[in-house]
C-alpha cells in the first residue's frame, strides 16, 4: 500500500524542496552493526528495530523521505558474505520497515538500488548480470510500495543508464531519481563528464538527476554547478560529510595526518565537516537552484536537522537545537554567579 502523501514528482513540479537523509551504511558501521569492507546491510535482518529507529531519527530531524536500507543489498554483495539466500528476505524486510515508518510519519518511501561493482562497459555479459540485479530489486521495491526509486553512486554513466532503464521497464511507473558519483577528475569511469551523464539521464526520463557521495561540499560545488548548467529539470546534490579540498578531492583519499595511512573508511571522523558548514552549503545549493537536498556518507541526524533548518524548516528535532543563551556562562552578571565564578579564571 502506498501513501496518500503528495508524490515526489508533484512536489518537484511545484518547486518544493525535498530533503533526503542518507548515510545509513557508515552510521551502522560506526555503531557496530555491519562490517566496513563488504558493507552489506545485515543489520536489517539482525536488528530490524535499530533500522526503524534510525529512519525515525532522520524523519525527526527533517527528512521528507524514508530510504529503504537496501544499499548494497544486491546479489553480488550478499555473495561476498555467503548470504545470497537471504537476498529477497533482506530486501523485503528493509522495504517493509521503511514503508511502515513512512506511513507513520506521512513521509515518502524510496526504494534504493546502487552501483553493482560488477559493471564493465561494453561487456554484454556483465550488463546482463547488472540488469538482473536491478530488475529483482526494482520489482521488490514496487511490490512493497515504494513511492519512488533512488538509483545512486554510479561511477559509470552506462551503469546509471542501465539503472534508469530497469526502473522504467520494471518499475510500473514509479519515478526514478538517479545520482552519479564524482571521481577525482569529474569524469565518469566510462569517460563522460558527469554533467553530460546527468543530462542524458534527464532526457531519458529520470524525475531528478544529480550527484551523490565521495566528495564533501567544497569539492562537490563546482560539479553541481556544471550539472545545473547542463540540465533543465530538478537536480539533486547529496555530498559526503567530509572536509574534501583541492588536495583531497574525495573522502576515499584521506590519509591519517599522523601515520600517513589511508583513513578510509574507518578513521575519517577527524575529517568530518561542521554543522555550520552544512548550513552554509545547503544555502549555497538553494541559490544554485538545487531542489533535491540530501546528505550521504558521514550523515547523522544533527546534520540533517542543520540542512532542514537552513531551508527554513522546523522539524521536531529543532525543539532541541543549540541555544547557548541558556548556558550558564552566558547568563548576565549577577545571575548564577557561583557557576560563572567556577568556570572562569578571573584575570
Ligand atoms: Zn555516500
Amino acid at each position: 500500500m502506498t501513501t496518500k502523501v503528495k508524490g515526489l514528482v508533484e512536489r518537484l513540479k511545484d518547486g518544493e524542496d525535498i530533503i533526503v537523509a542518507e548515510g545509513y551504511l557508515f552510521e551502522f558501521e560506526r555503531r557496530g552493526y555491519l562490517r566496513a569492507g563488504c558493507f552489506v546491510p545485515e543489520v536489517v535482518l539482525e536488528h530490524p528495530e535499530l533500522v526503524k529507529v534510525m529512519h525515525e531519527e532522520f524523519v525527526h530531524a527533517g527528512s521528507d523521505v524514508v530510504e529503504a536500507f537496501t544499499y548494497y543489498a544486491h546479489r553480488e554483495k550478499l555473495k561476498v558474505i555467503g548470504r545470497e539466500n537471504d537476498l529477497e528476505i533482506l530486501n523485503r524486510k528493509a522495504l517493509k520497515i521503511a514503508r511502515e515508518v513512512a506511513n507513520e510519519t506521512n513521509t515518502l518511501m524510496a526504494g534504493n538500488i546502487s552501483n553493482t561493482t560488477i559493471y564493465e562497459p561494453g561487456n554484454k555479459e556483465s550488463e546482463e548480470k547488472v540488469r538482473e540485479i536491478f530488475k529483482e530489486q526494482v520489482e521488490w521495491a514496487v511490490e512493497e510500495g515504494a513511492d519512488y526509486i533512488i538509483g545512486e553512486t554510479y561511477q559509470d554513466g552506462g551503469e546509471a543508464m542501465l539503472a534508469l532503464e530497469c526502473i522504467k521497464k520494471y518499475g510500473k511507473g514509479t519515478p526514478a531519481v538517479i545520482t552519479i558519483s564524482p571521481t577525482n577528475d569529474g569524469i565518469s569511469y566510462d569517460g563522460v563528464p558527469l554533467e553530460q551523464v546527468a543530462r542524458k539521464l534527464e532526457d531519458a526520463g529520470a524525475a531528478c538527476v544529480g550527484i551523490n557521495c565521495y566528495r564533501g561540499p567544497d569539492t562537490m560545488r563546482p560539479l553541481i554547478q556544471k550539472v545545473r548548467a547542463a540540465c533543465k529539470g530538478p537536480i539533486a546534490c547529496l555530498p559526503s560529510l567530509y572536509r574534501t579540498n583541492d588536495q583531497v578531492k574525495s573522502m576515499v583519499d584521506f590519509k591519517d595526518h599522523v601515520t600517513g595511512e589511508s583513513a578510509y573508511p574507518a578513521d575519517m571522523d577527524p575529517y568530518l565537516i561542521s554543522r555550520r558548514r552544512v548550513t552554509e552549503f545547503t544555502k549555497e545549493l538553494k541559490e544554485l537552484g538545487v531542489q533535491y537536498f540530501g546528505l550521504c556518507c558521514g550523515n547523522k541526524a544533527y546534520f540533517t536537522r542543520a540542512m532542514a533548518e537552513a531551508l527554513g524548516r522546523k522539524p521536531p528535532a529543532s525543539r532541541y537545537s543549540p541555544d547557548m543563551s541558556q548556558h550558564f556562562t552566558n547568563f548576565k552578571d549577577g545571575e548564577h554567579e557561583r557557576a560563572t565564578r567556577n568556570f572562569y579564571v578571573k584575570t
